[in-house]
Order: C-alpha cells, then sequence, then structure tokens
C-alpha cells in the first residue's frame, strides 16, 4: 500500500510534503507530484502537512480522484526505483492525462 497525491496538487506543487519524507519517495513532475508506490512506506507524515489535502491514503482516494492512484504507478515506469526524489530533481515529465489538464486558475 500506499499514499497517493491527487487532482488539488496540480499545479500548485508548493512541495511541503517534501520536507516531512523520512524516506524521500515524494518525487516532482511538471504539473504534480508524484509518491513513489514502492519507496513510500506508510509513514502517513506527508498528508496533514498538505494545505490543500491533495494527499490520501490508498485506500481512502475519493472516487473522483481514482485515477490518481495508478497515475502515481505509470509515473515512474520509465524511472523504475531511483531510491530517492532529491538526487534526482526535478523530472521533466507528467502522465498523459496530468499534463492535459486544463491549467489552473490561481
Ligand atoms: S506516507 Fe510517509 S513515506 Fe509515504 S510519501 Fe508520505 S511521508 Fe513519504
Ligand atoms: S503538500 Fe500537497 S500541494 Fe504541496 S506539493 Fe505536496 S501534495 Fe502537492
Amino acid at each position: 500500500m500506499t499514499y497517493v497525491i491527487a487532482e488539488p496538487c496540480v499545479d500548485l506543487l508548493d512541495r511541503a510534503c517534501i520536507e516531512e519524507c523520512p524516506v524521500d519517495c515524494i518525487y516532482e513532475g511538471n504539473r504534480k507530484l508524484y509518491i513513489h508506490p514502492d519507496e513510500c512506506v506508510d509513514c502517513g507524515a506527508c498528508e496533514p502537512v498538505c494545505p490543500v489535502e491533495a494527499i490520501f491514503y490508498e485506500d481512502d482516494v475519493p472516487e473522483e480522484w481514482a485515477a490518481y492512484t495508478k497515475a502515481d504507478v505509470d509515473f515512474f515506469d520509465d524511472l523504475g526505483s531511483p531510491g530517492g526524489a532529491s538526487k534526482v530533481g526535478k523530472i521533466d515529465n507528467d502522465v498523459q492525462f496530468v499534463a492535459d489538464l486544463p491549467p489552473k486558475a490561481e
């Protein structure tokens, strides 16, 4: 199991969650952050610090955002398991449906 970052993170990416993660498994794409499903240790530390409540335990992802559970898996298809987001840095990519979302208004 893992935690998942859903739609409210898109175009916000304030990175508050990254500071809390003890295993550095929250990776930055172009329009949202992605939690590595194999590297996450389910500690839950990231969830309460998200200012827009974008982070959910996998079983608790709202139905309307179910696609984001798969997004946080598919994002790592090409990356594998780097074992740490800070050394990877920002990744110039997003899963396709996230890339295709209209820009979020401020
Ligand atoms: S639940 Fe813990 S290990 Fe998983 S992404 Fe959040 S802070 Fe990192
Ligand atoms: S704290 Fe929330 S909005 Fe900020 S980067 Fe993390 S998931 Fe995205």
